[in-house]
């Protein structure tokens, strides 16, 4: 089954959740303490289920900066959705899946020209653009391509903004569509992003009726304005369920008024952290811990050092404004909180994960977990004083994966490479005899799966 090879997946016979996975990788591999990730499969083909039905009309091209994990692209090009790349490491990448262009929106307004040729070489025709030069340069580049305008979006209320770099403003849109017309390229849609970790679906409302207005100019123009391409922003964590419907209905209703069925515009969308925030959950070592007194108040202040930082997994902190949560492993603990804070392994002062928070007293070897860690996580972490970051290790229920390929299996994928795994029906019934043993699944040649 392609979607496993070369990369370390468990197929588990029976549920398990993250934590409980972990627990288990721990006890069966007791001398590596290396970070990890537990990284929940079915949390992601979740996530689509729920995505195609709450907004059934809207085609989801998942952002790859957010976690370009090869695995989080096989899966989601199996279930069909498409990609929003930036760059040309991104196309190649999706690319060399096997998946066809088409399935690709290059979402970044202002590109590198020998991007834009390759992305012509390669044949991804859809681009965004939000200024007079980029215009000029596709023009340049690649003449024939579909482009689509980015139109700017209030994106006050989102955790990460976008609008001071990117996006048109009406008046500007206007100008860049007669400006198109003039140089005849053709101008197929209208994008926009409400901001990552957008806060309220009222963005979405305005920036779907801005689009409208855009649109219509640009058919006034003789364009054929065919595709509204709404962005990301979209909640991912555990628990914003409720949160992504209310935005989803919105959309909805939205979408209904200004852009029906009827008007023949197709929708796309651009979620990175929807997909995959919640379905990765880290486990980090402590590796020392110090004990410090305030001077002040007499009060005992504890310090853990693990082996994942700010260099690392945690930069999310520093470039995603991300407040990670850490959950201590160990269940048999005193109730006795102690104010500590958590650092990483690096030799840098910056590297500190969290300043104030309250954990039990903990040591050497314990464990920390920290849940949705799979958005702005990974992507951009280095390796920095020669310190490996978290490492993924998936899991899935056997029951589960089957019924999910049942039901995606016929969709329209191409893969390049021959599909091959390897069987072995002799396993016993416990979960631990279907673990490799923790050195092969990192063998790239060894797939790392028994069903
Ligand atoms: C980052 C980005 C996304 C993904 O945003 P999320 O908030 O992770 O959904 C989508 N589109 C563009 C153009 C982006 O820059």
């Amino acid at each position: 089954m392609h979607l496993i090879k070369d990369c370390p997946i468990i197929i588990t016979k029976a549920a398990f959740k993250a934590e409980e996975f972990i627990r288990k990788k721990i006890e069966l591999f007791t001398k590596d303490c290396d970070p990890f990730y537990a990284v929940d499969l079915e949390d992601i083909c979740n996530k689509h289920v729920r995505w195609l039905t709450a907004m059934p009309r809207v085609t989801p091209h998942y952002a790859v900066k957010c976690n370009d994990d090869i695995l989080v692209l096989k899966l989601l090009g199996f279930l069909g959705a498409g990609f929003d790349c930036a760059s040309k490491t991104e196309i190649k990448k999706i690319i060399d899946l096997g998946i066809s262009s088409d399935r690709i929106i290059y979402a970044n307004p202002c590109k590198q020209s020998s991007y834009v040729r390759y992305a012509k070489q390669v044949g991804v025709e859809t681009m965004t653009f939000d200024n007079e030069q980029e215009l000029m340069k596709i023009k340049e580049n690649y003449s024939d391509a579909k482009v689509v305008l980015r139109i700017v979006t209030d994106d006050s209320s989102a955790v990460c903004q976008f609008s001071m770099k990117f996006g048109a403003d009406l008046e500007t849109a206007r100008f860049l569509l007669e400006k198109a017309k003039e140089i005849e390229l053709d101008v197929i849609g209208v994008s926009f992003h409400c901001g990552s970790g957008q806060m309220t679906s009222q963005a979405f409302v305005d920036a779907i009726k801005n689009a409208r207005s855009i649109m219509s100019y640009g058919d006034k123009l003789g364009f054929d304005m065919k595709l509204l391409d709404i962005g990301g922003g979209f909640p991912g964590n555990t628990g914003t369920d409720e949160y992504f419907t209310e935005i989803a209905v919105a959309i909805n209703r939205a979408l209904d008024e200004h852009f029906p069925v009827q008007s023949g515009v197709r929708i796309i969308a651009e979620p990175g952290r929807y997909y995959v925030a919640s379905a990765y959950t880290l486990a980090t070592n402590i590796i020392a811990t110090r004990e410090m007194t305030d001077p002040a108040t007499n009060e005992k202040k504890l310090m853990y050092y693990v082996n994942d930082g700010v260099y690392g997994s945690f930069n999310c902190v520093l470039y995603d404004h991300y407040i990670p949560e850490p959950t201590p492993l160990k269940k048999d603990i005193s109730g006795k909180q102690y104010t500590c804070s958590i650092w990483g392994p690096t030799c840098d002062g910056l590297d500190c994960i969290t300043s104030s928070t309250c954990l039990p007293k903990l040591t050497t070897d314990d464990w920390i977990i920290w849940k949705n860690m799979g958005a702005y996580t990974i992507s951009g972490a280095v390796q920095f004083n020669g310190i490996p970051f978290g490492k993924p290790l998936y899991f899935m229920a056997k029951p589960f994966w089957d019924n999910v390929k049942q039901a995606f299996e016929q969709r329209p994928v191409q893969y390049t490479r021959a599909l091959k795994y390897r069987m072995n029906s002799e396993c016993g019934n416990e979960v631990e005899d279907e673990m490799l043993p923790w050195e092969d699944l990192e063998d790239s040649i060894l797939p790392s799966i028994l069903i």
